[in-house]
Parts: C-alpha cells; sequence; structure tokens
C-alpha cells in the first residue's frame, strides 16, 4: 500500500472558517427572522474596477483573434505585466524582470517554496498570524518557534533557517516599523536567514513608519523574499493574481557545502509545478497598471479603511481596542470581560447578531482576541456598530 507523508497527521484541524459557517447557518435556521451581520469575512465584496474589466475584455479579444492568439504564459508570467510592476510597485528599488515571478496566488507560492529547502529545517514566525505559515511548515516536519514578542526575539540569538514576517499582519493588522525590520535584516544577513516577508495588506497600510516593501531596507535583497497578492489589493480573489520577488543574491547551501541560487531553483521549480498564470488575470491589471489608474483601486481600498475605522473608533472607546492606528482590512480586539473568543463569538451571535474571526484561530496567542473585518458594507458596519450601543 502506498505509504502516507505521516505530518498530514500532525496537521491540527483548522476548523475556524468551517466552524463560523456552521455556526452562522445554524443561527439562521433558529432564527429565520433575524438579520446577521458577517464581520468575520476576510474577502472583497466590491466589484472589480472600470479599467480592470476593460483590460480583461482587452485581453478577451486578444485571445479571439487567430493573429493575436496566445497558449500557454512564461511558468513566471508575461514580461509585459512584470515591467509595469516594477514600474509602478518597485519605482525606487532596483529589481530585474526574472526575479518576478507572477502567479495565481501567494498562498500557493508560501507553500512551494519550502520545498526548495531540507526538511526539518528551522523556522520562526509570529503567532497569531496567517495560519498557511504553520501549516506549511507542519507538513515538512520542520521545526516550528514563535515570534510572541518582536521587539525582544532577536536578543535570544535564535538559530533558524527562515523567519516569515506578515506585515500588515493578519489577523492583528500590526506593522513592523522600519528600525525593527532593519534590525531583522541585519541578522539574517548576519546568520544566514532568509526572510520570508508577506505584504498580502501592503495596500492597506497608512502609517509612514513602516515599509510598502523590505527591500525599502538597505541589505534586504540578500536575504528576504516577498510576496504580493493582488487578491485584497486589486479585489481580485475570483480572479486570481499574485506575485513573488526572488532577489538573484540570495543563495542557499547544499549538503556538499556548494552554494546555489534561490532565484534558479525558485525559477526551475515554477518550470516543474506551475504552467502561469491567467493571461486575463494579467491583462486586467496590465491595463490597471498601463493607464495608470490605480486610484480605482485605491478608492475601494478607501471604502474598506473607512469600515474599518467606524469600527476601530467604537473599540476604542470600550477600551477593547489599545489605539486608534489602521494598517489592514481588520480590526484585532480583546474579548470583553477577558473572554476566550469562542465565547465571545457565542455572546456577539446570540445578543446581536453579529459575527466574527475568533482569534485563537489564528494561534494559540490569539486567545482571547477576536477578529473583525471592514470588508462588509458601510450599512452592515455601522448598523453592526448601532447594535453594540444598544441604539437599534
Ligand atoms: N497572505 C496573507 C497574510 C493572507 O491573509 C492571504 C489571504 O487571505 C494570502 C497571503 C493569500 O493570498 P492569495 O489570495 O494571493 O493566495
Amino acid at each position: 500500500m502506498s505509504k502516507l507523508n505521516t505530518n498530514y497527521l500532525n496537521l491540527k484541524e483548522n476548523y475556524l472558517f468551517a466552524k463560523i459557517s456552521e455556526e452562522k447557518k445554524k443561527y439562521i435556521e433558529n432564527n429565520p427572522q433575524k438579520k446577521i451581520i458577517d464581520l468575520s469575512i476576510g474577502d472583497v465584496t466590491l466589484p472589480l474596477t472600470d479599467t480592470i474589466i476593460s483590460g480583461i475584455n482587452k485581453g478577451l479579444d486578444i485571445l479571439s483573434k487567430k493573429e493575436t492568439f496566445k497558449g500557454y504564459p512564461p511558468s513566471s508570467g508575461h514580461t509585459f505585466l512584470k515591467e509595469e510592476i516594477i514600474k509602478k510597485d518597485y519605482a525606487n528599488i532596483k529589481l530585474s524582470t526574472d526575479e518576478i515571478f507572477i502567479s495565481d496566488s501567494s498562498k500557493s507560492d508560501i507553500c512551494h517554496i519550502l520545498d526548495i529547502f531540507d526538511t526539518g529545517i528551522s523556522v520562526a514566525m509570529e503567532n497569531p498570524v496567517y495560519p498557511v505559515y504553520l501549516d506549511s511548515n507542519i507538513i515538512r516536519n520542520n521545526n516550528i518557534s514563535f515570534i510572541k514578542d518582536k521587539e525582544t526575539f532577536l536578543k535570544s540569538n535564535p538559530k533558524v533557517d527562515i523567519i516569515y514576517i506578515c506585515s500588515p499582519n493578519n489577523p492583528t493588522g500590526d506593522i513592523w516599523k522600519k528600525e525593527l525590520l532593519k534590525k531583522y535584516v541585519d541578522y539574517a544577513i548576519k546568520n544566514d536567514i532568509i526572510i520570508f516577508f508577506d505584504s498580502a495588506y501592503e495596500s492597506f497600510i497608512t502609517s509612514s513608519d513602516t515599509v510598502h516593501s523590505i527591500y525599502e531596507i538597505d541589505g534586504a535583497k540578500k536575504v528576504a523574499v516577498e510576496f504580493r497578492s493582488f487578491s485584497k489589493s486589486a479585489g481580485y480573489t475570483p480572479l486570481r493574481l499574485a506575485y513573488t520577488i526572488v532577489p538573484f543574491e540570495i543563495t542557499l547551501i547544499s549538503s556538499l557545502g556548494r552554494k546555489i541560487n534561490l532565484n534558479t531553483i525558485f525559477a526551475h521549480l515554477k518550470d516543474i509545478k506551475y504552467n502561469g498564470p491567467s493571461f486575463l488575470s494579467e491583462y486586467g491589471i496590465y491595463e490597471l497598471y498601463k493607464m495608470n489608474n490605480l486610484d480605482e483601486t485605491k478608492k475601494n481600498i478607501k471604502y474598506y479603511l473607512e469600515n474599518v475605522k467606524i469600527l476601530s473608533d467604537y473599540f476604542v472607546s470600550t477600551g477593547q481596542k489599545s489605539d486608534s492606528s489602521i494598517n489592514s482590512p481588520y480590526i484585532w480586539i480583546k474579548c470583553k470581560d477577558n473572554m476566550d473568543s469562542w465565547d465571545y463569538f457565542y455572546y456577539l451571535l446570540n445578543n446581536y447578531g453579529i459575527i466574527g474571526s475568533p482569534g485563537v484561530g489564528f494561534g494559540i496567542c490569539g486567545e482571547k482576541y477576536f477578529r473583525l473585518t471592514g470588508f462588509s458594507s458601510r450599512e452592515n458596519t455601522i448598523e453592526a456598530i448601532e447594535r453594540l450601543k444598544g441604539s437599534i
């Protein structure tokens, strides 16, 4: 009989979103007359912007004609889009198109890149954080340590191979300040560590004391891989598009002590595992960037951020949120009266008909915390707060 990779049995069943929707369904069945407000969603709700739609139509036109039709794309995406990405997202950073790998999803890239590394390596990540980092390392039997306090973590002189940095963090919305990132980059250079910098929410940053790209930090190109996604920045969750930057400078060591270039191996991995992103998805973003119409997607982000502000102002006033900074589509609050996060879930659902995400689903350090999202409609966001205030 074929043998299982038994590391899969070590995965903790991530029942967070499945359980949330099960509880939502149950509540609706038992309370058919009540309106639920769902603030648990980690997905965009506004439609695609006009320029993106026009780009997709232009792409379709190209594919509709014999003379212009294109088949498989290059496995790292088309150069025409990479050039626009360099111009618009990395205007002050020196990058080559061969350092950019366009794909359908940051989630897949974050998981696949681990294939390049030996199994049983040591990794460090924040807690709470995007659960994919944890699961993708469990299935490779890697040693996982948690960065509970990012200011003091380096003082313990950690001996790890990879450090994951999620900034702004999902779920907490925390950003890594520039000086702190500089310390991590310097430490990584000194200790031959690779940083995986996930900036899926960079377009939501409003603070000025952080970076949009890790490459704004001196020396980062020697050690950092950056993951960016169009899912939330351009409302692309149904279309799928993302990219990963793997600088030429990063090297790995083989078991025979030979230095190997990470970019070269990542390009091989892409050729083996992937046949390139959808041309239409690429063309939508290409048009947006080429026409310089990023204000359209920024308008949508502003809408979500205004929802977050409405939520944030209320929870700052109740003392459940300590400051009013907003750098992500989520707010992270302390559960009322020190409740466990699932107890608070039922409290909000049964008393106010509001659904959110229990913090413990993002890691053990998320216990007693709760995530609410700005991805709902303005009306629902306002109504949720009115319900909490007891005014309706
Ligand atoms: N990284 C973080 C921190 C996320 O929260 C998400 C999605 O929610 C992703 C990556 C996944 O991005 P994509 O939709 O491109 O797979």
